[in-house]
């Protein structure tokens, strides 16, 4: 009943393995599908397995307020409850408090807001984060931590990050000896590589089940982004995964892997995928766009997915323009098939030492752009 990482193979600084945990293996670099409350939306547990994902991700602020983490704990936990069997990663909250809950306030203790629901008051502290992630049943149990939004002085980010390592402590300490659970802990320092170092200095420090990169992704561009990346993930135990949260687009990601990421996680292919954007080794199609009215071929050829094998674009089009349901539903497994693609595409050439192939070729098919309209 425990868990561990182990690496299988690196190419420059990507890096391809296994997190073992007693609900399953999971591949790594791996793409976590977001299923905010308890359900990847449009998708039934089973077809979302059916897309590669080994591990999903659940959002401790939305399944707190709705439908309660105690009430999910007395119904069996959140893999009983949700139908999904394998591993669940949950976030602390943190983030989520920051970007969608009303009348914050933030003490040493934790942070106090009113639910964007209903009004209500809650607090979320450290102690309090492992509890509803103890309820839940999350496998991967992340550190409440706090993300201060950017552009932000590097005083008020220096502040943030301390605040956040001294719950880390608190974290790691109100977690306790779980064996079979993982905890990780998230480094923070907005884009100061002096903030970063001393961030992954103090999480080592009190020692994790592996390291999450936090504060990224939340609208400081590509570029910034990876100027951490190129090196924030050296600073992480290298026998330790690392996670990048809330990240992102086939090109996000694929960079991410380039400069040492494990995991990520992102909302964008389901999201995406009810508002009828569809991802695709030729770039991104607009299925809503008139030139598809007519067109009886599939959205990529070389696609497995039930919404490419079965159905012409036209179809997709009509089905999205008539807000029909089965619209989400085909485009979300379409885009979560691509992105899985993405990770074992990923893990195969690192495994075979072609990243840097492999990488062109991607980059290739996304300039080509999509098939010429009929
Ligand atoms: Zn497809």
């Amino acid at each position: 009943m425990s868990t561990s990482f182990t690496l299988h193979a690196t190419d420059g600084r990507a890096r391809t393995g296994v997190i073992s945990t007693p609900r399953g293996d999971i591949r790594t670099p791996a793409f976590m599908p977001v299923g905010t409350a308890g359900t990847v939306k449009a998708m039934l547990p089973g077809s979302v397995r059916a897309t590669g994902a080994d591990i999903l991700l659940g959002n401790t602020y939305h399944l707190m307020l709705r439908p309660t983490a105690e009430r999910v704990h007395r119904l069996g936990g959140l893999h009983k409850f949700m139908n999904w069997d394998r591993p669940i990663l949950t976030d602390s909250g943190g983030f989520q408090v920051m970007s969608l809950a009303d009348l914050r306030k933030l003490t040493e203790h934790g942070v106090t807001f009113k639910s964007h629901i209903d009004g209500s008051k809650h607090e979320i502290t450290p102690e309090r984060s492992m509890e509803i992630q103890r309820l839940l049943g999350s496998d991967i149990v992340m550190c409440f931590d706090e993300c201060p939004a950017l552009p932000a002085t590097d005083e008020a980010v220096a502040d943030s990050m301390r605040l956040s390592m001294r719950w880390a402590e608190r974290s790691k300490l109100a977690f306790g000896d779980r064996p079979g659970h993982m905890l990780f802990g998230i480094q923070q320092g907005g884009v100061t590589e002096e903030l970063r170092a001393e961030s992954a200095r103090a999480l080592t420090g009190i020692g994790f089940d592996g390291y999450a990169i936090g504060g990224l992704a939340v609208g400081e561009g590509q570029e910034a982004m990876f100027g951490v990346l190129d090196y924030a993930p050296e600073m992480l135990p290298a026998d330790k995964p690392r996670y990048l949260m809330g990240v992102g687009k086939p090109d996000d990601i694929v960079g991410a892997v380039k400069r040492g990421v494990d995991m990520m996680d992102c909302v964008l292919p389901s999201r995406s995928g009810r508002t009828g954007q569809a991802f695709t080794r030729h770039g991104v199609v607009n299925i809503k766009n008139a030139r598809h009215q007519d067109d009886p071929r599939p959205l990529d050829e070389a696609c497995t997915c039930p919404a490419c094998r079965d159905y012409s674009r036209a179809y997709l089009h009509h089905v999205f323009r008539s807000h029909e349901m089965i619209s989400g539903m085909l485009l979300t497994w379409h885009n979560l098939h691509y992105f899985q693609e993405i990770m074992q595409g990923i893990r195969d050439a690192i495994a075979a030492g072609t990243f840097a192939d492999w990488e062109a070729a991607f980059h290739a098919g996304r300039a080509a752009g999509d098939i010429d309209p009929l």
